[in-house]
């Protein structure tokens, strides 16, 4: 499993592993059945540092937490999460994409908030409203209130009543003596008094004219947590904090999610966690999946685990299994040097184990370190040695 040597072309046999590897891992996602296939998807979900992120304060700010659309001029609808308001960040921000994506992993739940008018060509929602005229089309047309002079039968608007006389008679508005007619609206075009005025739309966006009838309709959802999903979402969110507290403490390197590349497929390899740390000359690489299950982890996320670890020199392998593992891949995992975490990491006693498993293998590598550079020793030139001292000076082991 480890430190194979290759003395073929490199080149060469990396192609062919490339082809060989895709091959078999298409293969084996094709064999696993729908829900696996979901179950990985929303995995790999679960490691997406913003997903996380998201998660995380959703799970915090209680169940009715919601993610709506709020309209920004110049923008349109942008999605953020409601509370936080007051100190908005750019990366508050969420995509629309991955939150539909999300609500299609069943990871968000989303339901209707409200329906908007869109450009037909641009689906822009920014947009001005119109009012034309039914007769000219221009949109040159004033609203305006008309008034009845009933003594003599005249009918103007009421501002070219001047001082309250009538523009024809001149005789001054008396108390019953006129009648307001209601809102009407006038073409300063052609002259056309009407009741209900046209409308169009001219998009602010691509500057495309258009009417109400021929705008587009579109739905603007809200997101909440799948609250069905809960619990599977509070572990996979908040399940490593405690490895990888207890990593950083030990001096390591960590990343969540960790990417590295395949040593002979050249494919990248995600992993939950990764870290690393250099003891004298060695380089100490942990990497560690976590899959989590309502009752118990079929055989597919650690197969996918054992395939990566296969590709990259992993001092440590370490697989959380949540809440256990079947019994099936139980038996896969006897097969392999995996540390085989099973149920929560918050207890003191796991965090513990996981401690004493890194000492331990660290110690070996030491030991191994310690033998080879006792036999080096004689070979090395002072200076090297010296730059290996400086290396290792800043990060001791207490
Ligand atoms: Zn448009
Ligand atoms: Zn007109
Ligand atoms: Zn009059």
């Amino acid at each position: 499993m480890k430190n194979q040597e290759q003395k073929t072309d490199p080149k060469k046999t990396a192609e062919q592993l490339k082809g060989t590897v895709t091959d078999k891992t298409t293969e084996a996602i094709n064999s696993m059945n729908l829900e696996d296939k979901i179950g990985l998807e929303r995995r790999e979900a679960y490691i997406e540092p913003q997903t996380r992120d998201l998660l995380r304060k959703l799970l915090q700010d209680g169940d009715k937490v919601e993610i709506i659309p709020i309209y920004t001029p110049g923008v349109g609808f942008e999605y953020r999460i409601t509370g936080t308001a007051s100190n908005i960040n750019e990366t508050d921000k969420l995509s629309r994409n991955t939150l539909e994506n999300l609500a299609q992993l069943g990871i968000l739940q989303k339901s209707f908030y409200d329906s908007v008018s869109i450009c037909p060509t641009c689906q822009s929602t920014m947009m001005t409203l119109h009012n034309r005229c039914p007769k000219c089309k221009s949109h040159n047309v004033e609203k305006t209130s008309l008034t009845e002079h009933i003594l003599c039968g005249y009918i103007d608007q009421r501002n070219k009543y001047i001082q309250d006389r009538c523009p024809k008679c001149g005789e001054p508005l008396g108390e019953g003596q006129y009648r307001n007619m209601g809102r009407w609206y006038i073409c300063q075009e052609c002259g056309e008094k009407f009741e209900n005025p046209e409308f169009d739309l001219i998009c602010r966006n691509c500057n495309k004219n258009f009417t109400i009838k021929e705008a587009q309709l579109t739905e603007i959802p809200k997101f909440t947590l799948n609250l069905t999903r809960k619990k599977e979402i509070r572990q996979n969110v908040t399940s490593l904090e405690n490895i990888k507290t207890l990593l950083t403490k030990l001096d390591f390197n960590v990343e969540t999610p960790g990417l590295t590349i395949g040593q002979k497929s050249g494919m990248n390899h995600h992993f939950s966690l990764i870290a690393k740390k250099q003891i004298k000359d060695q380089e100490i690489f942990i990497a560690l999946d976590h899959a989590v299950s309502e009752t118990e982890i079929q055989p597919s996320p650690l197969i996918l685990y054992i395939y990566k670890i296969s590709e990259v020199k992993v001092d440590v392998p370490i697989f959380v299994a949540m809440p256990k593992l079947s019994e099936t891949a139980r038996k896969i995992a006897q097969g392999h040097d995996i540390l085989i975490i099973e149920g929560s990491t918050e207890g003191s006693e796991v965090i513990i184990k996981v401690k004493t498993e890194i000492e331990e293998r660290i110690n070996q590598i030491n030991q191994k370190a310690t033998t080879t550079s006792k036999n080096q020793q004689q070979e090395n030139k002072p200076e090297t040695t010296s730059f290996f001292s400086k290396l290792i000076g800043g990060k001791k082991r207490t």
